[in-house]
């Protein structure tokens, strides 16, 4: 018999709703990856995020018991538009922040963005880590292609969700999917997600994986 399905999913910047989602993705025994900005934590207040609020270090603690934690820079900077110098400063001091918060290896690196060049997957590889994500459309890594430049197959509101989550049963029999809790705006948002997250906890055909467990040497 085929393995089952391999699920994983990551959640992108550390605002304040990945509180309310973390109860929800504990309460169904679901495995995840926060991707969060070191420095959001520790106060910095980033403009032109449309008023978004991070949360703060204790908030961070709380909501990622339990779970992964990856590297989304320290201010969540776009590394292909900064100096070679800044690109290394916010890869390398956000994972090292990280890891001193969080008391975990931090493993995964996700591009802020999506924005990513040659230069910034060097920078993200040599920095340690053991993937990092782009965006959207299928799962490179697992059909070929570099570790570092890893996609999701969807975004957890896509409306083609479920399409993809069974194209990947008779694919390579691994899903990720990733998305931002601050999307998550009234009662019946927050209650598609759970149901969501509760169909696949109870699909006997699948199981909850944490991003850096999948098999990347693959
Ligand atoms: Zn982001």
């Amino acid at each position: 018999m085929d393995r089952k399905l391999q699920v994983v999913c990551d959640w992108d910047d550390g605002a304040v709703e990945d509180l309310t989602l973390s109860g929800i993705l504990r309460k169904h025994g679901a495995k995840a990856t926060f991707n969060l900005c070191s420095s959001y934590l520790q106060g910095f207040v980033p403009q032109n995020r449309n008023g978004l609020q991070f949360m703060d270090k204790e908030q961070a603690l709380a909501a990622c018991q339990g779970f992964k934690v990856a590297n989304h820079t320290t201010k969540h900077v776009s590394l292909p538009h900064v100096t070679m110098r800044d690109c290394k400063d916010a890869v390398i001091r956000g994972r090292a922040e990280l890891q001193d918060i969080f008391q975990q290896d931090v493993k995964g690196f996700v591009y802020p963005k999506a924005m990513l060049d040659r230069t910034a997957v060097k920078v993200v590889q040599q920095a340690g880590h053991l993937y990092g994500r782009g965006l959207d459309s299928f799962c490179q890594t697992f059909t070929g292609g570099s570790r570092y430049t890893v996609r999701p197959h969807v975004n957890v509101r896509n409306g083609k969700f479920w399409k993809a989550y069974d194209e990947a049963k008779k694919g390579t029999r691994i899903f990720w999917f990733y998305g931002h809790s601050y999307e998550y705006k009234c009662t019946n948002d927050w209650l598609n997600l759970e149901f969501l997250i509760h169909k696949i906890s109870k699909d006997p055909d699948a199981e909850w994986k944490n991003i850096e467990d999948l098999p990347w040497s693959v």
